[in-house]
């Protein structure tokens, strides 16, 4: 029962606005400031509760939840009103708990409406040479627990070079750090794309589908080629294995839960983890979503839950658990409702 109050209070939190800090509160651990994500843009901190956690942006200014200290402990309030009696911050490695997550350029040549990581401050943009990418890891595994290490990238000059330069990071962190888990987010178009990842180290790949139907995908990610994406996932499972391939299914673009039912089975079926996430409007996303798919309804609790909830029936039904997932979303677990591990 207490589970279930917490699972509610996760994702009403994750829907949710931003976190305000108390005046000359001192964060505990240093800010993440992620270009990539739904908190891409803003300054974020992760805040556990129980077997939960959820990285939400911070403020002192304003937000819709408030952190208190209080009675030797952190707690948050909605409305003035009790939300959570206690929670805990925990550290970020780069952008998540416990890996190092890069996002190699935030650039982007194509224009997803919900991608916030392109209309980011260019001032962001880091060089994130393979020699600097281990260089990073090594600093923060001396100073803590680094599971695994994570790649996404914008498409910055072409499909193969970008593919080419995750490959090159992959491969530098295989060199230096030879068991550890390595997870890749490329956008590919040719099985050799995926050949090229596996060779390299990585154990694990994300290639997103982004919506739960053809029609939708076209309009938010009109450059990206939909019936192209799943084929890549096909590939991707002979090559790197059922159940270490995932794909990121954006819900709340105007689908039905049919739709998300639909896409979740045909996902299973293959042998991939979708991830089902809930669409973020921030203030870098909200004008090209209205101009894509106007105004839909934003995604609502009762929805999310039902959404995770048709989602671990889907992966029971096909012997599929995220927890077999060392690297990226499904092992952080900070922005969705995540089977086996929330629920
Ligand atoms: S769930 Fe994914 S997007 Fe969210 S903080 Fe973790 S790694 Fe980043």
């Amino acid at each position: 029962m207490e589970e279930d109050v917490n699972l509610r209070k996760k994702s009403e939190l994750s829907l949710g606005g931003g976190i305000k800090l108390p005046r000359g509160f001192a964060m505990p651990f240093r800010l993440s400031r992620s270009t990539a994500g739904p908190g891409a843009g803003s300054a974020s901190a992760v805040f556990a509760f129980g077997r939960y956690r959820v990285k939400k942006g911070v403020s002192y200014d304003s937000g819709e939840f408030e952190l208190h200290e209080g009675g030797g402990r952190l707690y948050l309030t909605r409305g003035g009103e009790p939300f959570l009696d206690e929670v805990t911050i925990q550290p970020v490695v780069f952008h998540c708990p416990e890996q190092a997550f890069f996002n190699l350029d935030q650039r982007c040549m194509f224009s997803c409406a919900f991608c916030a990581s392109p209309r980011l401050d260019k001032g962001t943009v880091k060089d994130l040479s393979p020699e600097a990418i281990v260089s990073m890891v090594r600093g923060a595994m001396d100073g803590g627990e680094v599971r695994s290490v994570s790649l996404t990238s914008g498409v910055v000059d072409g499909i193969d070079q970008t593919v080419e330069r995750m490959a090159a990071a992959a491969a530098a962190v295989r060199r230096e750090f030879p068991g550890m888990p390595i997870g890749v987010e490329p956008y590919v178009s040719r099985r050799e794309h995926l050949e090229a990842l596996r060779e390299a180290g990585a154990s694990e790949a994300k290639l997103n589908a982004e919506a739960a139907r053809r029609d939708i995908f076209e309009k938010v990610c009109p450059d990206l080629d939909y019936g192209g994406v799943f084929e890549m996932l096909e590939a991707a499972v002979e090559i790197f294995g059922r159940g270490n391939v995932t794909s990121n299914v954006i819900y709340g673009l105007g689908e039905s839960d049919e739709d998300l039912a639909e896409v979740a089975e045909r996902l299973c079926a293959m042998g991939v983890i979708p991830t089902l996430r809930a669409l973020r409007r921030n203030a870098y996303n909200g004008e090209s979503l209205d101009a894509a798919i106007g105004s839909v309804p934003p995604v609502d609790t009762e929805r999310a839950l039902r959404a995770a909830g048709m989602l671990k029936s889907a992966l029971e039904r096909h012997g599929l658990n995220p927890r077999g997932c060392r690297t990226m979303c499904l092992e952080c677990g900070c922005c969705d409702l995540v089977p086996f591990r929330d629920l």
